[in-house]
């Protein structure tokens, strides 16, 4: 798969709207096991995971409140 994005897991938020903005359903909700105050718990993000669908619109990396996505150069 040809990566055309860099995300960071550890910056995103997790309300999803890169599954909403974007038109060629490259995100999909993906479960990852997280550490809090020393306990494991699942928590659902949304992952960049068909990325050779991606058009480079730039939609999802510019609603990202939290910056977690990028173009890759
Ligand atoms: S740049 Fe556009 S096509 Fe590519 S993942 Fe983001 S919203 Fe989807």
């Amino acid at each position: 798969m040809e990566e055309k994005l860099i995300f960071d897991i550890s910056k995103c938020g997790g309300a999803g709207e890169c599954l909403e903005v974007c038109p060629n359903n490259v995100w999909k909700w993906k479960e990852i096991t997280v550490s809090f105050l020393g306990m494991k718990m699942r928590k659902k993000i949304p992952y960049p995971e068909y990325q050779d669908k991606c058009i480079l619109c730039g939609l999802c990396v510019k609603i990202c409140p939290t910056g977690a996505v990028k173009f890759k150069e």
